[in-house]
């Protein structure tokens, strides 16, 4: 490959919106055979509505929120902001001290006295906290549904299911067909609950689906297709995203995602419109065609 010709290929996609780390990522780019996809903020819009608040017996609905939504303020999660927004509506937050964000899991810290933490059941199990049984159904019926829901629990005690509901984007439907016609297989990753993705996954035309990972399955998904002889590209957005993208025979980010994210690919979507990768693939074709 001349590299006068890559040039050009890279000059093209900053046209497309596509920014290139280095000319070489072209050729890595027509080899790739199979495209992971990230869930959250790469095919769904990433912006989330608070839909619902269902509550163990006995508690208190605005509690619930104040205590939930002041802990979600100093996260960046999109399920985060959802609970944040719609808390804030409601009325001032408290302060959170001793903030942290347990990887892939959810978030704690200590709000007007209380240990709280919001995220998935299994870390509340871990502290203990088990929803109860009407509940735990509760939660399970809504994400049968399609929704994403996480718990919230403090003092020990679990005590309410946050319900939020995220949109996919209308460019995503059409840049997984495209995807398809190029001859490439599309893969949903996602550290989401299995019929959240499966939902997702129908929506979009994708029909293998790798749900509930941690940060670092992430990972190990993708080196497990590279063993089985695939070469991949893995397209995402978040800080939980980076290590997989690194990992990648190619690493899209999304624009409109986090700079940790950016910094660990070698191409970026800057609108964060999918079909963006589709145009990445066919410059990379057609500038190492015109090479031959
Ligand atoms: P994804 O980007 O696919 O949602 P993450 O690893 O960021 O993957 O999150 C995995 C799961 O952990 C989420 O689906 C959610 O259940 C829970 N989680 C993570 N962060 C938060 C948070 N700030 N608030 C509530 N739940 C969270
Ligand atoms: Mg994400």
């Amino acid at each position: 490959a001349t590299p006068t010709a890559l040039m050009v290929g890279t000059g093209r996609g900053a046209q497309l919106g596509i920014l290139i780390k280095g000319p070489e990522v072209l050729e890595s780019t027509r080899r790739v055979d199979t495209v992971v996809l990230d869930k959250t903020g790469t095919v769904t819009t990433g912006r989330m509505e608070l839909v619902d608040v269902l509550l163990a017996p006995g508690q208190d609905r605005a509690e619930v929120l104040r205590l939930a939504g002041a802990l979600e303020h100093s996260s960046e999660h999109p399920i985060a902001q959802a609970v944040a927004r719609a808390a804030s509506a409601a009325g001032k937050l408290p302060e959170v001290e001793d903030f942290g964000n347990v990887e892939g899991l959810g978030v704690q810290g200590i709000v007007d006295g209380h240990a709280v933490l919001v995220g998935r059941t299994r870390l509340l199990e871990e502290w203990s906290q088990h929803l109860p049984s009407e509940l735990a159904h509760a939660k399970e019926h809504a994400e049968a549904e399609g929704s994403t829901a996480v718990a919230v629990g403090w003092d020990g005690v679990a005590r309410a299911v946050l319900v939020v509901a995220d949109t996919v984007k209308p460019t995503s439907v059409q840049a997984i067909r495209e995807l398809r016609e190029l001859g490439l297989r599309p893969v949903l990753l996602t550290g989401d609950n299995e019929a959240v993705a499966s939902k997702v996954a129908g929506e979009v035309g994708i029909d293998e689906v790798i749900a509930e990972v941690l940060p670092a399955g992430k990972v190990d998904a993708i080196k497990k297709l590279q063993d089985e002889g695939r070469v991949v590209a893995m397209i995402g957005d978040g800080v939980n995203d980076a290590a997989a993208l690194a990992q990648a025979d190619l690493g899209l980010s999304m624009g409109t995602g986090t700079d940790v994210a950016i910094e660990a690919s070698d191409l970026t979507l800057v609108r964060g419109d999918l079909r963006a990768a589709v145009d990445a693939i066919r410059l990379s074709r057609s500038t190492l065609r015109t090479i031959k």
